[in-house]
C-alpha cells in the first residue's frame, strides 16, 4: 500500500492500471489488471499524489482528469466513476 498503513480493506480505494494502459479507480474492486490501493482518506491520497506512488507502483501516468479527482478527497474518489475518471 501506497503508505504503509494497515487498514481493514473496507477503508481502502483500488486504483487499477488496465490492459490498455489507463490508470483508473476501481469501485468494485473487481477490474482486471495490475491494482494498486490507498486509504479511504484525504491525507494519504494527497500524500501518494504528492510521491507519485501511484505512478510508481502502477508503471504509468495518472490522467489529469484522474489526478484532479484525487486531489479532491477522498468523498471524490468514492462518487464511483460516473463522471469517467
Ligand atoms: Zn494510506
Amino acid at each position: 500500500m501506497a503508505c504503509r498503513t494497515e487498514r481493514a480493506k473496507g477503508t481502502l480505494v483500488r486504483v487499477v492500471r488496465t490492459p490498455a494502459g489507463i490508470i483508473t479507480l476501481d469501485p468494485t474492486g473487481r477490474m482486471p489488471g495490475r491494482g494498486a490501493y490507498l486509504c479511504a482518506d484525504d491525507a494519504c491520497i494527497r500524500l501518494a499524489l504528492r510521491r507519485s506512488a501511484l505512478e510508481r507502483a502502477l508503471g504509468a501516468a495518472l490522467s489529469p482528469e484522474l489526478r484532479s479527482r484525487l486531489e479532491q478527497g477522498v468523498s471524490a474518489v468514492l462518487q464511483g466513476g460516473r463522471d469517467g475518471a
